[in-house]
């Protein structure tokens, strides 16, 4: 049974359905066209077909600057249609300054009988750049753009892989010297800039086949392939050296950067990067503790070296953790009175054979090492285990001198709680710290900040081995300390050297007028310290004329009454007062 609403119901749903279906199309269009995403559809002959807004910004020849882009699209197209296999590409416009990066994954398709190839872009420029920038920091040094150590490690492994028995190169290894002592001085910027500069003369002439590396810090390593000769490896190197010598104008400032450089060559000496790298390492440790801003070619004996410098940081190591320091007191003497003022600790180490070791052996080792701090509160350690003996037997009201490292005097990580740990002694005003005048050239902390903490505490500063190092008189006038010790250089033989005379009589005249107590070191004869009363205004004096460092157990066993030493120093002629001390003193040199 027909009914004529059904008719009119049908064509109604019929409008209804066509208009939804019109309404739906056009969402659907909008949606396309505004897919993030950028669509294609392409045909049999690459024809765009459809191309949604986002495509259109990607492939339009115009805003990218690509012309080729488009022709690319349709090249893949026929060739994807051709295979009929899907794939994911890749796609890179450089356009204007940003590089823009696409994945694109293309599909072939059938629709009603005909082949298309419908292709979806996302943007992956961030993710690329991101990618690309750990590349680059992983292989090439981001300061100098130099390749890092993987990229001459991987080099160098694979020239001996291929190595055919005909091969050899040279290894360089090079390390500026003093770097630290520039940053510190100059700043870190200018630090940065003077490794870019000796990156820029290192890189001058190198062959295609030769490559700079830098590895760390103010270190770079150079490979030179192929070498024929080592004349002609010395040759080049020289060369180097020379260039490096030339001052570097950063800044506004002149700077002199030597360099200091150890080589090694394949086949001789080593067969893989490590042993190659490391000997020329040893090769140029043995230039840094020498002349520096040298080169030297790595040799057999050098290992032998290395490898008893090796022994001697273990047992450093060793003695540190078994505690095995001791201390030596020097008393520091009014040359007028013949009273002891002050003593200076000074440490020594018992050897893994009981031999006791002077300073000169290891402290270098051991702040080279980082094992100064540790070292230093066990002196301080030792001292508050002594003071009882210190008491007796240079008197209760007498300084205490500690040396601390120049590397340790600008560093408030180990001030802070060394100052703390003075304190806790309950008598840190009769401590002095003897710090070298190098702590005072470069540009840290120290007289603004650090010392100020020592002052508070009524610990008393010294500057130690003053007029060898760094600064000249006038530095000197910024410096506030409570004196002044002219190092043993000036003093041994001062009555025979009028130019020392000249120095002492200008040092002495500075620190009068800068409030400071000056003390002559190394004083060994009657003679100089008939110079120091007669001529000039100096009051007092270390050095062996009067006492050799002691150690007081020993005083202790060897003057049952440790107090009539002290009397000795005090009141008798400098002669006997020196007998009294070297019954006990002396070490092992
Ligand atoms: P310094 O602080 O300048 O100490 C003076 C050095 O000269 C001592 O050598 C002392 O034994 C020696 N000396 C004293 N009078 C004379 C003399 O009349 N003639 C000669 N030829 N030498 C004399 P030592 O004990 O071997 O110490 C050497 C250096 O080691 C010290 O020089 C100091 O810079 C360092 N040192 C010693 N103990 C410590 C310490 O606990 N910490 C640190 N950081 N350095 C220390
Ligand atoms: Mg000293
Ligand atoms: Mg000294």
């Amino acid at each position: 049974m027909h009914s004529p609403y059904k008719k009119d119901f049908q064509a109604a749903a019929t409008q209804a359905n066509e208009s939804m279906f019109d309404c739906e199309l056009s969402i659907l269009r909008d949606v396309f066209k505004l897919l993030p995403a950028g669509v294609t559809v392409q045909d049999e002959s690459g024809e765009f077909v459809l191309m949604n807004d986002a495509a259109a910004v990607l492939l339009q020849p115009a805003k990218t600057g690509t012309a080729s882009q488009l022709s690319d699209r349709r090249e893949t197209c026929l060739e994807l249609l051709r295979a009929g296999r899907p794939a994911v590409l890749e796609e890179a416009i450089a356009g204007g300054s940003t590089k823009q990066v696409f994945l694109t994954s293309h599909r072939p398709i059938q629709v009603a009988g005909r082949n298309f190839l419908i292709s979806s872009s996302t943007d992956i420029s961030e993710q690329k750049a991101f990618e690309d920038h750990l590349f680059r920091s992983a292989y090439y040094d981001e300061l100098t753009g130099l390749p890092t150590r993987r990229v001459i490690e991987h080099r160098v492994n694979s020239l001996l892989k291929y190595d055919n028995g005909q091969g050899r190169f040279a290894l360089a290894f090079l390390d500026v010297d003093n770097f630290k002592h520039i940053n510190d001085y100059y700043g870190h910027p200018v630090g940065d800039a003077l490794l870019v500069e000796i990156a820029k003369r290192l890189g001058l002439d190198l062959r295609e086949s030769d490559i700079l590396s830098r590895i760390s810090g103010d270190e770079f390593v150079l490979l030179l392939n192929p070498v024929e000769s080592v004349a002609e490896v010395e040759e080049f190197i020289h060369f180097i050296l020379q260039r490096l010598k030339a001052p570097f104008f950063i800044d506004q400032s002149e700077i002199f950067a030597s360099t200091s450089i150890g080589v090694s060559l394949y086949p001789e000496h080593g067969r893989s990067y490590e042993v190659l790298r490391q000997n020329a390492d040893i090769a140029m440790y043995r230039v840094k503790n020498g002349s520096k801003g040298a080169a030297a070619l790595f040799d057999a004996s050098m290992e032998r070296e290395a490898l008893a410098r090796m022994k001697i940081e273990q047992s450093l190591r060793l003695a540190i953790l078994e505690k095995r320091f001791c201390c030596a007191f020097q008393p520091k003497v009014d040359i007028r009175t013949q009273a002891v003022t002050g003593v200076e600790a000074l440490v020594r180490l018992r050897d893994d054979e009981g031999v006791i070791q002077a300073p000169s052996t290891f402290i270098n080792l051991a702040t080279e090492l980082g094992l100064i701090d540790e070292l230093t509160h066990l002196v301080l350690a030792e001292i508050v285990k002594s003071i009882d003996l210190i008491n007796e037997t240079f008197g209760a009201d007498t300084t205490i001198s500690i040396n601390v490292a120049a590397k340790q005097a600008g560093n408030p990580e180990f001030m802070q709680p060394f100052a703390e740990a003075l304190e806790a002694t309950g008598f840190p005003q009769r401590f002095m710290i003897e710090v070298t005048e190098d702590a005072f050239v470069t540009k840290t902390h120290i007289q603004d900040e650090i010392l100020p903490i020592f002052r508070k505490l009524g610990v008393k500063i010294s500057i130690d081995d003053f007029g060898i190092g760094y600064s000249s008189l006038s530095a000197l006038a910024d410096i506030t300390a409570d004196e002044i010790k002219i190092d043993r250089s000036f003093i041994t033989d001062i009555h025979k050297r009028p130019r020392s005379q000249g120095i002492l009589r200008a040092i002495e005249s500075l620190s009068e007028a800068l409030g400071m107590t000056v003390i002559a070191e190394g004083l060994e004869s009657f003679e100089e310290l008939a110079y120091l009363q007669a001529a000039t205004k100096i009051r007092y004096a270390q050095g062996y004329y009067f006492s050799k460092p002691i150690f007081l157990e020993d005083l202790k066993l060897a003057t049952p009454r440790a107090s009539e030493a002290r009397a000795s120093v005090s009141s008798r002629p400098a002669q006997e007062t020196r007998a009294a001390y070297s019954r006990s003193g002396g070490y092992r040199r």
